[in-house]
């Protein structure tokens, strides 16, 4: 059964980025494994009550996907860029060696969200042929996080060059998840919806950029 590894670097840019396409691998057989790389705790800006609250979301979010395993290396968000890099690509390295991955779909590296371009960077550098030999594709999704705080530069455009239909019973789905979703009063879920609707055949979660394939 062929598998694809999911990288989140928060719990929800799976399904910001690419929720649509986790359904539409699981109805096509495939097994998906779904990795976070960083957790909410107390003392950052979350309550006790925010916190449990998002580890049930994660269950339950869990659950609609029907994925084969969550993962969560839980790094305090918002700190990846002061962890150790190698230390973060041995992490993500020991999970691609366990699930051994058929495609790993990654954060876009543009993203102005410090974790999100650490995030990139580090799996990006475990998805090496030596390192990860499973893999025989690499894509990268746009995940609309930060994206209205980014400066308008082209060199941080995400260019997709992937793109396969997403029925609307995907899109439907991605939506109505979009909506049970916390935070939804956030701009970036805004955005998110407003990518979706300019993107009527294919739905932003299957825009995702091809990287140099191994095998
Ligand atoms: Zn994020």
């Amino acid at each position: 059964m062929k598998k694809a590894l999911i990288i989140a670097v928060h719990p929800d840019d799976e399904t910001i980025g690419c929720g649509g396409t986790m359904l539409k691998l699981k109805e096509m057989g495939w097994e998906v494994y779904w990795l976070m790389l960083t957790a909410a705790f107390p003392g950052q800006a979350w309550s006790d009550e925010i916190i449990k609250k998002r580890r049930e979301e994660i269950v339950e979010v869990a659950k609609i996907y029907g994925v084969s395993a969550t993962l969560n290396l839980k790094y305090p968000a918002a700190t990846l860029d002061q962890q150790s890099l190698g230390e973060v690509i041995g992490k993500i390295s020991g999970i691609l060696a366990d699930v051994k991955p058929d495609w790993v779909f990654l954060p876009n590296r543009s993203d102005v969200h410090s974790d999100h371009r650490v995030g990139f960077e580090a799996a990006w550098a475990a998805c090496k042929w030596f390192r990860a030999p499973s893999i025989s594709k690499v894509l990268m999704f746009e995940c609309v996080s930060e994206t209205e705080y980014a400066p308008p530069f082209g060199e941080g455009a995400f260019i997709p060059t992937f793109t396969s239909i997403l029925p609307a019973i995907y899109r439907g789905s991605w939506k109505s998840w979009i909506g049970i979703n916390r935070n939804s009063s956030r701009p970036r879920f805004h955005e998110a919806e407003k990518l979706w609707r300019r993107l009527p055949v294919t739905g932003g979660a299957e825009w995702a950029l091809i990287m140099p394939k191994h095998s």
